[in-house]
């Protein structure tokens, strides 16, 4: 079995978050670009067996990977106790608890 380098997971978490900082900043002149960068970072978390940081899990639409952005294409509601969030492009729907926002946000 061969394993990954030490720093590898440290390295795809990285990525991810630099694929997200893109996808962000592509949004309002290139949705596609941004949607590229979210399968991107997936796909990174995947092979490397990270989990994509709850700030950013929030931020994508699970089915077809569009970036959301809030009064764009994303729509939320709470709904007893759980937070749903309907993707403006592909119009399915994600579910979330509401305690994962209770995060302590660092600026
Ligand atoms: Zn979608």
């Amino acid at each position: 079995m061969r394993s990954p380098p030490p720093h590898a997971k440290k390295i795809a978490r990285e990525r991810i978050a630099i694929l997200f900082a893109r996808a962000r900043e592509f949004y309002p002149e290139d949705p596609a670009i941004s949607r590229r960068c979210v399968a991107l970072a997936r796909k990174i978390a995947m092979r490397q067996r990270v989990r994509i940081e709850r700030r950013f899990r929030r931020q994508f639409c699970r089915h077809c990977y569009a970036f959301l952005v809030p009064g764009r294409n994303m729509r939320v509601r709470i709904h007893r106790g759980k937070v749903i969030v309907t993707c403006g492009e592909c119009g399915r729907q994600m579910r979330f608890p509401l305690e994962e926002r209770r995060e302590i946000r660092k600026e």
